[in-house]
């Protein structure tokens, strides 16, 4: 392969039982620092969820490592190359669940989950006229890219998602097909069963998420529509290789295109905003006046 870039990210779940979770993610996180990863990976009783980077050496030797655990032989890794390390540390947490969302009732994908679809019979539903598509991530992701035609729920975080299908998902969707997508597709593992058990039945998600479906073959990203949010220095990634590329991110400021997200510079604010280029120049980084005086007058 001509120049292949130095370091890839990998990005990967599965569900799957783990006996004595919290020592298993000692154990990893010493691996992962020995091997020289950097990322974050969670660990639950339920399964593992994580987004690494490190050089080609250290990614394959964590994939081949990682096949060789019966538990995890068949875990399908996203790989995107790199050229250098898209997180400074590596982080191995315990979680109680891997995407968090404390809904009631007991939400097993290995039982009830959407039918998975390939970015091919993904592509092919996207244009059906019946179908309803959900965005399954917060608003910020969705301000950045999303599917040409989704429905943008206007969620800071995933675990308000319950509360939204009840408040916001109208009776006339209940016989429609859904389609539900995310980065990765671990997120729709959860909604999906959500929906299922809120009585949506007829409920499809995108198997591997939105950066699968940009790096297929066939579909090449055709009806993504801005970037797609990564939650790595990056902070976004390209997924229409098509001709039909739209810029669908409005500056904070002036409304213009932007694809740019920063957090505002004053250290008590923080707002992750989107700015387009002249905006920065003005605001020098600022997502308010007030915030700008906020330091000078400091
Ligand atoms: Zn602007
Ligand atoms: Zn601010």
């Amino acid at each position: 392969m001509t120049s292949r870039l130095p370091f890839q990210v990998l990005l990967y779940y599965k569900f799957v039982p783990i006996p004595d979770p919290e020592q298993f993610t000692a154990e990893h996180l010493t691996f992962c620092k020995e091997l020289g990863l950097k990322g974050r990976i969670l660990i639950a009783s339920e399964g593992i969820n994580g987004t690494v980077s490190g050089t080609i050496e250290q990614t394959e030797a964590y994939m081949r490592h990682m096949h060789s655990n019966p538990l995890f032989a068949d875990m399908v890794f996203k790989i995107d190359e790199a050229e250098d390390h898209t997180f400074r540390k590596m982080f191995v947490r315990h979680k109680k669940e891997l995407v968090t969302l404390r809904y009631e009732k007991e939400l097993d994908p290995n039982k009830v989950s959407g039918k998975r679809l390939s970015p091919v019979e993904f592509h092919e539903m996207l244009q059906r006229d019946d179908v309803i598509i959900l965005d399954g991530r917060s608003d910020y992701e969705f301000d950045l890219g999303h599917f040409r035609g989704a429905i943008r729920p206007n969620l800071a975080t995933f675990k308000e998602f319950p509360e939204w299908i009840r408040n916001n998902m109208n009776e006339e969707y209940r016989d429609r097909p859904i389609l539900t997508y995310c980065t990765g597709g671990i997120r729709c593992e959860k909604l999906t069963g959500v929906l299922i058990n809120e009585g949506f039945p007829n409920v499809y998600q995108l198997d591997g998420g939105i950066v699968t479906y940009g790096k297929d073959p066939v579909v090449k990203g055709h009806l993504w529509d801005g970037k797609c949010y990564v939650f790595d220095e990056r902070i976004s990634v390209p997924i229409n290789r098509t001709d039909e590329q739209v810029v669908v991110g409005k500056c904070y400021h002036c409304g213009g295109p932007a694809e740019t997200y920063i957090n505002c510079a004053d250290d008590t604010c923080h707002r992750q905003h989107l700015v387009c280029e002249a905006c920065d120049d003005i605001h020098h980084g600022y997502c308010s006046a007030e915030c700008e005086e906020h330091i000078t007058a400091g």
